[in-house]
């Protein structure tokens, strides 16, 4: 029986997260991708506006750090400046979420101190990985992670679970273990993007997350790797907490758009948007008035997105609360 315990990592005061999406572009096609150019549109944002934005969310008396994402953010041929600028500017920490492929000649454009990097890998060997991400994926991404774990960068893997890898997720641990890789985010397929209209059902259900993914992060970190996984069910004795009332977090899209909830991003029902260079807050029925509603299940987006997942006990109450999506524990070696 496994000693390792999980800790639940609280949202945390004075610290702003800004998840800056610099384009939707990719060059993969992922069977889980939560890409919506509908919602998000195709554009790319600008060297200016990249700097614009950095600062515009930037606040030197806050911890404040940034992730740049995508569609694929090594895609945009400024991604080492925004870094560099971000640097300067005073951001905690940086990371930049690559599906592996590194274009622009990342690695010799940055330095391990400017910069976390974090590889998509989906299976621990191609004949599980390359369905989900594309021919060749796997390849790539670990011959690149390879090269930047050589160079000294901090590097991390995201696996994300679905019915189609859950059953492989045990055999990550040996394969981050042998590529050198210290930190690994297990996430939980989402309710977004292509995996919300998918005829396949990806999807897993509440026991298979019980009884696969703490054991899984118990056996990782018995090898040396900090582990990140999100909280999904709540215990009897926890508190429910909304990170869009109790925590800063800002997803921002290039078409100006500005969520505080990853589960909104579907809907134009986003809390700000940046107009005439400033963040403006919206008017209306947008996430931050669904954020205030207190129900029994925990998170209301959860509710409202996937209701028919929650199953109840005889007296009409949930089984089980579903904590903020935003909500980790983590398991350190
Ligand atoms: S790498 Fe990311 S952005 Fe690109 S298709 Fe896959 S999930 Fe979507
Ligand atoms: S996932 Fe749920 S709890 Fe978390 S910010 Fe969104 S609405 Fe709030």
């Amino acid at each position: 029986m496994s000693t390792m315990k999980a800790t639940t990592l609280e949202f945390k005061p004075g610290e702003r997260n800004i998840f800056f999406h610099l384009l939707t572009a990719c060059n993969l096609s992922c069977c889980h991708c939560y890409i919506n150019p509908e919602q998000h549109g195709t554009a790319t944002v600008s060297k200016e506006t990249m700097e614009e934005w950095l600062r515009l969310f930037y606040r030197a008396d806050k911890r404040s750090n940034v992730i740049f994402l995508g569609g694929e953010p090594t895609m945009h041929q400024d991604l080492a400046h925004g870094i560099h600028f971000a640097k300067k500017l005073g951001y905690e920490t940086i990371t930049v979420d690559s599906n592996g492929y590194l274009f622009h000649d990342l690695l010799n454009k940055i330095s391990p101190d400017d910069a976390v990097l974090s590889f998509s890998l989906d299976g621990p060997e191609p004949a599980v990985n390359d369905p989900i991400r594309g021919q060749d994926v796997f390849t790539t991404c670990t011959t690149n992670l390879k090269k930047a774990v050589a160079l000294g960068f901090d590097v991390s893997v995201i696996y994300t679970v679905s019915s189609m890898n859950l059953h492989h997720l045990e055999r990550m641990p040996a394969l981050l273990q042998q590529l050198g890789v210290q930190r690994f985010f297990i996430q939980v397929i989402g309710i977004r993007g292509k995996s919300a209209t998918s005829t396949d059902n990806l999807q897993i259900s509440p026991e298979e997350w019980l009884s696969i993914i703490p054991p899984v992060a118990a056996q990782a970190a018995k090898a040396g790797i900090h582990v990140i996984y999100p909280k999904v069910f709540l215990e009897p004795e926890e508190k429910f907490g909304c990170a869009g009332l109790e925590a800063e977090n800002f997803f921002i899209f290039p078409n100006g758009r500005v969520y505080q909830c990853p589960l909104c991003e579907d809907f134009p029902i986003h809390s700000f948007e940046i107009c005439d260079h400033r963040l403006v807050k919206r008017d209306g029925l947008n996430e931050d008035r669904f954020f205030q509603l207190a129900i029994p299940e925990g998170c209301v987006m959860n509710k409202l997105l996937q209701g028919d997942t929650i199953n109840y006990q005889a007296d009409g109450s949930p089984q089980h609360r579903i904590s903020c999506c935003l909500l980790k524990q983590e398991m350190r070696p």
